[in-house]
């Protein structure tokens, strides 16, 4: 009866949701490695509104001095005091709006058009940061609390990192511990019948071919770098697709992946026989592997490859992130959340994995359970990013579906 009470104020506040987009899409929030000044304004705005429907607002601002201000917020709001407690992570700042001429309408405007809310960051990350208000003025209008805790965290630095938003909440404040239950709505499908459990390992190298740079004339006094770079480079694609096999229909696409991707510019003129070549690799692993074996399977096609050439190769990581062992698909979270889902909309979630990353991974690596979930046409980063209204509320029942239904503890 409670949950039917809630479902049905959620229902009705749709006019709310669109109030939320128009004030918080023209804050700006872009971090400041894009050339923004973080999320301040909003996460200010966003503060303001929750006091004024009663909430009791925990911040946490991570020290930055690169923005005004010199802090990164991160908001939580608490209600309910049962177990688990159910964490729904939504992230503040966006991305920049990229090409502005692209946009059909302003970047920094909510614009409504039926049901569909044009802006940037509409979609990515306010979807999920306007669903979650619904929740927390449904439950604050009929008086409700949930038969668990839910913890609703605001935070910041989604795009850049996560090292001033939930790493700081995880790594330096310690506010999770290994019972919590963590739903981050920042990947979606169109029906909303996939949820993410896992992510595959992150890896990006450098290889640099070292030749000797000569007069084109005269090649056999040097040692051509970028002929020895393309042949290293087949070799390493040939070595590393025959050795990382596995095969994992959860994810999409099933394989790891190992795509050399951006090359440095060499000599400027065509009459020179060039003496460094640098390639980097994108590399996307199946949790079943780890990040070293790939390391080291660079490192060993380098080493043989030098001893037969001559040319000296460096094996460079560039970065390095792990994606920690997925969510059991037979957790109470997991099964929860497609109970929940199956309730609202008759539609049978199954789970999913990614080549993408979200934070779901730094919870992942320590134990804690964290499930990717939401419904949207992905529009993220893209021009004329929008967000369905109908999505919008949809996703804020279910949200509250998933707090009556976790198992108490
Ligand atoms: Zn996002």
């Amino acid at each position: 009866m409670e949950l039917k009470r809630l479902l049905e104020r959620i229902e009705g506040l749709s006019g709310y949701a669109v109030e939320l987009y128009r004030r918080l899409i023209p804050l700006k929030a872009v971090p400041p490695e894009f050339g923004g000044e973080g999320e301040l304004r909003r996460a200010e705005a966003l503060q303001e509104e929750l006091e004024k429907l009663g909430f009791r607002v925990e911040r946490y601002d991570a020290p930055d001095d690169r923005v005004p201000g010199g802090r990164r917020p991160n908001l939580l709001v608490r209600v309910g005091s049962g177990r688990p407690r159910v964490w729904i992570i939504s992230h503040l700042d966006t991305v920049p709006e990229g090409d502005a001429s692209l946009w059909r309408y302003p970047p920094y405007e909510a614009t409504v058009e039926g049901d569909f809310v044009y802006g940037r960051g509409a979609e990515d990350n306010l979807q999920a940061v306007v669903a979650t208000m619904l929740l927390l003025r449904a439950l604050r209008d009929t008086g409700l609390e949930p038969p668990v805790t839910l913890v609703a965290a605001f935070v910041a630095d989604e795009e850049a990192g996560s090292r001033y938003g939930v790493r700081y909440l995880l790594e330096k404040l310690n506010l999770f511990d290994g019972d919590d239950w963590v739903l981050v709505p920042d990947f979606c499908s169109p029906d909303g019948s996939e949820i993410e459990v896992a992510e595959k390992h992150l890896l990006w190298v450098k290889v640099v071919v070292e030749g000797r740079q000569v007069h084109a004339s005269m090649p056999h006094q040097g040692l051509n770098a970028h002929r020895l770079g393309m042949m290293l480079n087949l070799e390493l694609d040939r070595v590393l697709h025959s050795r990382f096999t596995a095969y994992d229909e959860m994810f999409e696409p099933p394989s790891s992946t190992f795509e050399p991707t951006r090359k440095e510019e060499n000599v400027g003129n065509i009459n020179t026989v060039p003496g460094r070549d640098i390639v980097y690799w994108d590399c996307r692993i199946l949790p079943v592997y780890n990040i070293q074996e790939v390391e080291q399977a660079f490192r060993s096609v380098a080493y043989w490859f030098s001893a037969s050439t001559g040319a000296k190769v460096s094996i460079e990581t560039v970065m390095r992130d792990a994606a920690g062992e997925p969510t059991p698909v037979s957790h109470p979270l997991v099964r929860s959340l497609a109970e929940a889902i199956r309730e609202d909309r008759g539609v049978e979630a199954r789970p999913v994995g990614i080549g993408g990353g979200t934070v779901a991974r730094y919870f992942r690596k320590r134990g804690i359970a964290a499930v990717v979930w939401q419904t949207c046409d992905m529009t993220a980063h893209q021009p004329n990013e929008y967000a369905r209204l109908g999505n919008v509320v949809a996703d804020a029942r279910v949200f509250a579906r998933l707090l009556w239904k976790a198992p108490r503890r």
